[in-house]
């Protein structure tokens, strides 16, 4: 029996043989967790596209692979890196040709990696049959959508405010969401406390602290409200390490504030934390669906 093979390239290379909305078997990892060097960060574009080759010829053991998705952190267009600020030895990688070429016979899929998170989670929570958007809150902000479309889907270099001043994205573009949510950004913008602290002193009371974190969730509310009235309402989830600050009431309250046609009602946001399995498993089931 044919296998399908999901892999996630982020601070490793992750892969793992997924059987309907599951992972079957170990996840493999290179660099291997505990290495001196344990991160892609300094390892070549080529040698990563070998490590995802080889890993998932290891984890096939034999078998053929007939579908293998793939998760990188970037901007995907038909197949190739085109952009990705965090892995920039990836930029112009063509992955699909590179991997269409050792796996012949399989669906090959190259996605963003908040796309495969969405995929992910609508596949382990049986909603393969809905819209389901996901923002992904790190060191910056992923938007990812299943069922995925063609486009850019840059939900995270949406812009949230007309304030010139603001100016901390990663990707140097004023007044996007990523600036005032990222985590870069936070620590550029209060270089005297982190962000844990600033979110702590919000609670105790703090006024520029409190001020922030309104401003934090009145911009995803933003994103959000601009994704609905472009795309529809419907389920939106939170994940990443920073979902953790999300005040869930909050949230809502400013998203009421700024969709108020009776069409465009009924969205819901829920804070999730996924692992790197979820997105393993969404680019496995994307390639498979996609095949
Ligand atoms: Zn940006």
């Amino acid at each position: 029996m044919g296998r399908a093979i999901g892999v996630l390239a982020m601070e490793h290379v992750a892969v793992a043989v997924v059987e309907g909305a599951r992972i079957a078997g170990p996840v493999r990892f290179f660099p291997d967790k505990g290495d001196a060097a344990d991160t892609l960060r300094d390892v070549p574009g080529e040698e990563i596209a070998e490590s995802i080759r080889r890993q998932a010829q290891l984890a096939a053991e034999g078998a053929e692979v007939t579908a293998l998705g793939v998760g990188v952190p970037g901007v995907i267009l038909e197949g190739v890196v085109a952009e990705s600020p965090n892995l920039q030895q990836l930029k112009g990688l063509d992955l699909q040709r590179i991997l269409k070429a050792a796996f012949p016979a399989a669906a090959i899929r190259i996605l963003n990696d908040a796309d495969t998170v969405a995929a992910g989670i609508a596949a382990t929570r049986g909603e393969l049959d809905r819209l389901v958007r996901v923002w992904t809150l790190g060191t910056g902000v992923g938007f990812g959508r299943y069922p995925w479309q063609p486009g850019m889907w840059e939900g995270g270099h949406c812009v949230v405010t007309l304030d010139p001043k603001e100016r901390f994205c990663g990707c140097g573009g004023v007044g996007h969401l990523e600036g005032i949510m990222g985590h870069r950004a936070m620590r550029l913008r209060f270089l005297d406390l982190e962000p844990e602290e600033v979110f702590e002193n919000a609670r105790q009371g703090d006024e520029r602290c409190r001020d922030f974190a309104r401003l934090w969730h009145r911009a995803l509310a933003a994103a959000t409200a601009t994704s609905i009235h472009f795309d529809g309402p419907g389920k939106f989830y939170i994940s990443g390490p920073n979902a953790r600050f999300v005040d869930g009431a909050l949230l809502n309250m400013f998203l009421h504030e700024m969709v108020k046609m009776s069409p465009l009602q009924g969205s819901f946001l829920e804070v999730l934390h996924t692992s790197d399995e979820v997105a393993i498993i969404g680019a496995a089931v994307s390639a498979a669906r996609g095949a």
